[in-house]
C-alpha cells in the first residue's frame, strides 16, 4: 500500500490544464495521501502506546505491591499477556532465567519470558521499574517473533521463526497470516530484514559484540522498537511516582 498506489494515484493526476493546476493538483494529491497514511500509521501507534502504558499502570500496582517476588513476576506476566492478546499474539508463560546477571529473558523457543526472581526483590523506584521495563522489552521481542513468523508463513519467506517456536505458536501464525505489505506490517518487514535478511550477518557480529557495539546494538530494528516499549513503561513509572507524591507535598 506505500510507494506504488501513490505513483498510481499521482499518475492519474497527470493530465491537468496548465502547469500550475498540474503541480498544484499533485501537491493536494500528495497532501491527501500523507495525511490519509500518517493518520492510519500515527492511529496504530497511539493504539501500541496506549495498551503499553495499560500494562506499566498495571505493572506499577503490582511492584508497589507488598506480594511475594514470585507472584509479583507472575502477574506481571498476566499483565504483559493481556498487552500481548490485544495485539493478537498467543500467551507466552513464565520461565527462570539462564544467567542470573540478567534481569530476564525472551525464549522464542519455549514461548516464555524468563525473569530473574531474585530481582525482584529491589526496593528502590528504579528498581521496580526496571523490571516492569525488562518485561515490556522482552515481552515485545516475543510479539516481534510472532509477528515475523507470520510474514514467513503468508510471504512465503525461505527463512523465519516459524520452525523454532513451539508448535501451537507456529499454527496460530500460520492461520493468521501476513499477505500484504502496509504501513503496519513496515515494522516486521524491518526486523525480519535484521533478523534473517540482508542485516542478519551485521546483526550478528554486533550481537556477539554488544559491549565496543552498543550504539549500533540499540540502533537494530528489533531493539530500537524494544526498548522504545521499555522506555515508555519506564517513563509511566516515573509520572506515576510523581503523582504519588504530590498529595503529600501539598499536606505540608
Ligand atoms: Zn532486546
Amino acid at each position: 500500500m506505500a510507494k506504488q498506489s501513490i505513483n498510481q494515484e499521482l499518475a492519474k493526476n497527470r493530465a491537468p490544464k496548465s502547469v500550475a493546476a498540474d503541480s498544484l493538483s499533485k501537491q493536494s494529491t500528495i497532501v491527501t495521501l500523507q495525511n490519509s497514511i500518517g493518520n492510519r500509521a500515527v492511529q496504530h501507534l497511539l493504539v501500541q502506546r496506549q495498551e503499553n502504558d495499560e500494562y506499566a499502570d498495571e505493572a506499577y500496582g503490582i511492584m508497589n505491591s507488598s506480594m511475594d517476588p514470585q507472584l509479583r513476576l507472575q502477574l506481571l506476566v498476566k499483565a504483559q499477556n493481556r498487552r500481548l492478546a490485544k495485539q493478537g499474539v498467543p500467551p507466552v508463560g513464565l520461565g527462570k532465567v539462564k544467567d542470573s546477571k540478567n534481569l530476564g529473558e525472551g525464549d522464542s523457543k519455549d514461548w516464555e519470558l524468563d525473569l530473574n526472581t531474585s530481582a525482584m526483590n529491589t526496593s528502590t523506584p528504579a528498581g521496580r521499574a526496571d523490571v516492569a521495563d525488562t518485561v515490556g522489552h522482552e515481552g515485545e521481542h516475543l510479539r516481534q517473533w510472532y509477528e515475523m513468523a507470520r510474514l514467513q508463513a503468508g510471504l512465503q519467506r525461505p527463512k523465519g521463526p516459524l520452525n523454532r517456536i513451539p508448535d501451537d505458536v507456529a499454527g496460530m501464525a500460520t492461520l493468521n497470516p501476513i499477505l500484504e505489505s502496509n504501513e503496519q506490517t513496515y515494522q516486521v518487514e524491518q526486523w525480519y530484514e535484521s533478523v534473517y535478511g540482508s542485516g542478519a550477518q551485521h546483526r550478528e557480529q554486533v550481537l556477539g559484540d554488544t559491549e565496543n557495539r552498543y550504539e549500533e546494538y540499540r540502533a537494530l530494528p528489533e531493539e530500537r522498537d524494544g526498548w522504545a516499549r521499555g522506555d515508555e513503561i519506564t517513563g509511566r513509572f516515573k509520572e506515576l511516582e510523581d503523582m504519588a507524591a504530590r498529595p503529600r507535598k501539598r499536606r505540608r
